[in-house]
């Protein structure tokens, strides 16, 4: 059985604690590797190496940080394939799909070498009598990012990008689920010329979690994954004095109006609602039409679709989705289906029963369709994670907006139109993060920042994007005044005590 350690000092270590996680292999269902979990002694140690790495590199000049990480990006683009491949074997997604998740990393590194710009201070000449302001932007010293199991090359992407090239040393701590792809990446790093401890990765649970959250050494927590961690970690980290960012889960809607184009929405909701099995924070899993006509349209056209979604194991480049993340998340979704038709909801097709031949023991669930959902059913309060669309039927424009509006999360929305007033209006309106306009996944890219309100984040700072590199630095204002100096004083004639 293959072992996965923890990349510390630049090198694979093994485990010590004793304590080991299942990494399965969605597609077969098999257990692939065992994970090492990391106990809070094996957490000190790698605090203390990265603090002592993390001066030389800070002083390290910016563009020599930003030539490491465009080192990074060469010899991780000639990788994909093989990246993508490993990914997918551990998520489950396909590999098409795992080259997007990779793919969408490596841009905020590419931002990320942008650096020795994005870190440029402000300067005022003469902002008083002889006086000058400038600021600066200083790195916070060790920080960590805790990151979730849908998105494992991306998401720790995001944060060691943005955290290295402002000089910080960076502590990930990815998801027990599928970690070998953050451990190929940090190994990346290193062979780009990045010195030893400036990027560690310790794999663990909640107890490495809850040593991070504590730890003296660390000055800021980076979090991604479901709502009540996120939660317990932005309060857990700000009560030991630490800047935090934490991202949660979302419910995240897509209204069509009846003007839109109803074949584009309907591609728009089949994509969105089921690429990836929905395990996207940004999945589309709630469809809003807007009045019986674009209802009765919609569903028309968007039954068949989902009858007919292709599902196969991740290598299978024709299928449309993998099978999810373990057996026990395809249990969770499949009982939020039981739960959907025991609270009414009509549940159109359903995808609970099916097989994968030849692959009997993965972890696959069927697209499912749910109709006539109501604002008040769990299944569309709360956030399923899985392959499962749920649609409310809204009487006009302002009770669609009211939906997400007042609903929980509040992570991505889109609206389908050819009204641009309406759409307007809308992204004016909606009191959610990202907003899409005839586009289901509104992900900004790179050089924009991500970030959902309410409660799909707790923190000031969104990730990537110019938020990512005031996140992880300090600002330092300077303010100087020189005395009269030697150029109105200058004395030639030889001094003397009278
Ligand atoms: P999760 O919250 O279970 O796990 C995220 C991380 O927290 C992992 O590293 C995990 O080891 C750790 N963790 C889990 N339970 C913990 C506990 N009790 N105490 C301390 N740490 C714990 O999330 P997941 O299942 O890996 O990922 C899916 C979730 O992430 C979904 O809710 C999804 O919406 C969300 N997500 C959000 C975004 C976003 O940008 N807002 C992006 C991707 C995923």
């Amino acid at each position: 059985m293959r072992e996965i350690g923890h990349f510390v000092a630049g090198r694979t270590v093994p485990g010590t604690s004793g304590r080991t996680g299942d990494v399965f292999k969605p597609a077969t269902g098999e257990i692939q590797a065992k994970v090492a979990l990391a106990s809070p002694s094996e957490i000190d140690e790698i605090v203390a190496n990265a603090a002592e790495a993390q001066a030389g590199w800070a002083a390290t000049n910016p563009q020599k940080r930003a030539r490491v990480l465009m080192e990074f990006c060469r010899l991780a683009y000639a990788e994909i394939d093989e990246l993508a491949a490993l990914l997918a074997s551990e998520h489950g997604k396909t590999v098409p799909d795992a080259k997007g998740d990779l793919q969408r990393g490596l841009e905020v590194i590419e931002f990320a070498i942008g650096a020795p710009h994005l870190l440029k201070g402000e300067f005022t000449e003469g902002a008083g009598p002889g006086i000058d302001m400038y600021s600066m932007r200083q790195p916070l010293g060790v920080v960590a990012g805790i990151t979730p199991f849908n998105f494992p090359a991306m998401i720790p992407m995001w944060m060691f990008g943005p955290a290295i090239a402002c000089g910080n040393a960076f502590i990930l701590k990815p998801s027990e689920r599928d970690p070998s792809v953050p451990m190929r990446l940090a190994e990346l790093m290193i062979e780009a010329g990045l010195p030893e401890g400036i990027l560690n990765v310790v794999n663990g649970d909640k107890e490495a979690v809850e040593t991070l959250l504590a730890h003296p050494g660390i000055a800021a927590i980076s979090f991604v994954g479901s709502t009540p961690i996120a939660r317990h970690v932005y309060q857990t980290a700000a009560a030991h004095g630490k800047r935090v960012q934490a991202l949660g889960g979302a419910k995240n809607h897509l209204i069509v109006m009846p003007d839109a184009d109803m074949d584009q929405a309907v591609n728009a909701l089949i994509g969105a609602g089921y690429g990836s099995g929905g395990e996207r924070c940004m999945a589309v899993s709630v469809a809003v039409p807007v009045g019986e006509e674009a209802a009765s349209a919609l569903m028309e056209r968007l039954v068949p679709r989902v009858e007919s979604l292709k599902i196969g194991p991740s290598h299978d480049a024709d299928a449309d989705f993998g099978p999810l993340v373990t057996a026990a998340h395809r249990d969770r979704v499949r009982s939020y289906v039981d739960l959907g038709v025991e609270e009414g909801a009509d549940l159109v097709v359903d995808g609970r029963g099916f097989q994968m031949q030849g692959y009997e023991d993965g972890f696959y669930i069927g697209g499912c369709l749910f109709d006539n959902v109501k604002p008040d059913m769990r299944i569309y309060r709360e956030e399923i994670f899985g392959p499962v669309l749920s649609v409310v039927r809204a009487k006009d424009y302002e009770e669609a907006l009211s939906l997400p509006n007042e609903h929980e999360f509040g992570n991505g929305v889109a609206i389908f139109t050819r009204d641009g007033d309406a759409a307007r209006d809308f992204a004016t309106r909606a009191q959610i993060g990202m907003v899409g306009i005839n586009v289901p996944i509104p992900v900004p890219l790179a050089y924009h920042s991500f970030g959902g309100w309410k409660a799909s984040l707790f923190g000031a700072h969104n990730q990537h994007g110019p938020d990512s590199f005031h996140f992880f630095t300090r600002a330092k204002t300077v303010t100087s005044r020189w005395p009269s100096g030697i150029k109105d004083t200058a004395e030639f004639v030889m001094p003397t005590m009278s």
